[in-house]
C-alpha cells in the first residue's frame, strides 16, 4: 500500500482553508500534516515533510507563500485570487530553477464553474450576444472575481475563433459604469449581496434567442472535490497550470 500524500493548508482557519483541512482529513490517501495561518512561520510545512501545499490565504500573501514551496521542492495548490501576469512570471521563473515541481493557480475549484467556463468558450462561437453576471457574498475583496475574468476570456477565445468581432452595444453615454466592467470585450457585471456564496450567470443572445449558462456554489464544500482532485494530481503537472481544466479531460 503506497504512503498517504502529506498536505500541509495555508490559511487553514479560514473559510475556505477549515474546509479543505477537513476534507484533505477524511481523504483516506491523504495526510494532513500541517495547519499553517497568518502568524506561523512556513518552516512548519517543511519540518513536517509535507509534499503538497493547498494556499488559501489572501492575494498579499499567496505569491510569497507559493515561490517559498517551489524553492523547498513542495508542489502547490492555489485558490487564493489576486493573480496578475507579473506573479505568474515570477512563478513561471521559479519553475525553471525547479523543473519537477507543479503548480495548479485555480480561480475556481467547483466543478460546475470549471464546466460552465468550457461550455462557454463552445457557446461563444455561436452567439452575436455575450454578457457575465457574477454574484458573491459581500465579504469578497475583489471585483470582478477571477472565475468572471476567466469565463470572459475563455468568450473571447470562442469568438475570436468563429471570427466574431466586437460584441454590439449602441450606448452612447453611461457616467455611472451602469454596462459594467470590459473584460476582454465582454460586460462583467459584479453583484455583492448578503446570503450569496459565488455564482455566475452567462447569458448569450443571438436573433430571436437567449441561451443562459448558470452555476451556483451554495456552499464551501462544492469547491473541495476540485481541491482533492488538485492535491491528487499536481505532482504529475510540473510547471505551472492555470484553471482546473488542465487536469481535466474537456476536449
Ligand atoms: P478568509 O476566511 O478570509 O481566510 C483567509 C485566511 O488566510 C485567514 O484565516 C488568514 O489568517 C489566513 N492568512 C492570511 N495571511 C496568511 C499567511 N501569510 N499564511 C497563512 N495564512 C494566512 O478567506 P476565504 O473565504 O477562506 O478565502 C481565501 C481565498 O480563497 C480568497 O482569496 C478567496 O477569494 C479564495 N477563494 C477561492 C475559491 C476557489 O474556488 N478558487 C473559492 C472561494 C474562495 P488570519 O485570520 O490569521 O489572518
Amino acid at each position: 500500500m503506497t504512503s498517504p500524500l502529506r498536505v500541509a493548508v495555508l490559511g487553514a482557519s479560514g473559510r475556505m482553508g477549515r474546509a479543505a483541512c477537513a476534507a484533505v482529513d477524511d481523504a483516506d490517501d491523504l495526510e494532513l500534516v500541517a495547519r499553517i495561518g497568518s502568524s506561523d512561520s512556513l518552516d512548519q510545512v517543511a519540518d513536517a515533510g509535507a509534499q503538497v501545499i493547498v494556499d488559501l490565504t489572501v492575494p498579499s500573501a499567496t505569491q510569497g507563500n507559493v515561490l517559498w514551496a517551489i524553492e523547498h521542492g513542495i508542489h502547490a495548490v492555489v485558490g487564493t485570487t489576486g493573480w496578475d501576469d507579473e506573479s505568474r512570471g515570477a512563478v513561471r521563473s521559479a519553475l525553471e530553477k525547479n523543473p519537477g515541481i507543479g503548480v495548479l493557480i485555480a480561480p475556481n475549484f467547483a466543478i460546475g464553474a470549471v464546466l460552465t467556463m468550457r461550455f462557454a468558450e463552445i457557446a461563444a462561437r455561436y452567439y452575436e450576444s455575450a454578457e457575465i453576471i457574477e454574484m458573491h457574498h459581500p465579504d469578497k475583496l475583489d471585483a470582478p472575481s477571477g472565475t468572471a475574468q476567466h469565463t470572459a476570456a475563455a468568450i473571447a477565445r470562442g469568438r475570436a475563433d468563429a471570427g466574431l468581432g466586437p460584441i454590439p452595444d449602441a450606448t452612447e453615454k453611461d457616467p455611472d459604469g451602469a454596462r459594467g466592467a470590459l473584460v476582454e470585450g465582454v460586460r462583467v457585471h459584479a453583484v455583492r449581496q448578503r446570503g450569496l456564496l459565488a455564482h455566475e450567470v452567462v447569458q448569450f443572445g443571438g436573433t430571436g434567442e437567449q441561451l443562459i449558462l448558470r452555476h451556483d456554489s451554495f456552499d464551501r464544500v462544492s469547491f473541495m472535490p476540485g481541491v482533492l482532485l488538485g492535491v491528487r494530481e499536481v505532482a504529475s503537472h510540473p510547471g505551472l497550470t492555470i484553471g482546473l481544466d488542465g487536469y481535466m479531460d474537456l476536449g
